[in-house]
């Protein structure tokens, strides 16, 4: 079990924020939410409210160690030859894919007009194994 950490420093540096923040989305199966992080910390006796947690993300996004699932408004860590991001319509489980054919097919289309593309992350959405098993399965969206 885990020891409670006192929250008697409020002003906790932000490389403690950041291994705390990365800690968990290394152990969560799925991405989380701010809230979900600040609801975690708490867990564990740390207050990070969410605009810490906002400001965290958005420097680790920065550094490439954490990436944004717009479809969940949510967050996990990058892994470095992730391409795409499959993302379950049931459980909100995220599957990353090192090659995707649509995103060479985006460059080239972004090339044609112009257009060149440093930074986006191609999310489809869908079921994933377990979920396309189960009938019950609900869509949270
Ligand atoms: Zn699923």
């Amino acid at each position: 079990m885990r020891s409670r950490k006192t929250v008697s420093n409020p002003r906790r540096r932000k490389g403690e924020i950041d291994a705390l923040v990365l800690e968990f989305l290394a152990q969560a199966n799925a991405p989380l939410s701010a809230y979900d992080i600040s609801a975690r910390a708490a867990l564990v006796g740390i207050s990070i409210v969410p605009n810490q947690v906002y400001r965290t993300v958005a420097r680790l996004i920065n550094e490439g160690r954490v990436r944004r699932i717009e479809t969940l408004q949510a967050y996990a860590l990058c892994q470095p030859d992730a391409r795409a991001c499959l993302v379950c319509l049931g459980c909100h489980s995220v599957v990353t894919v090192a090659a995707w054919p649509v995103e060479t097919e985006l460059e080239r289309e972004a090339a044609m007009t112009g257009f060149e593309l440093r930074r986006g992350t191609v999310e489809a959405r869908g079921l994933c194994p377990d979920c396309r098993q189960s009938d019950a399965a609900p869509l949270r969206f």
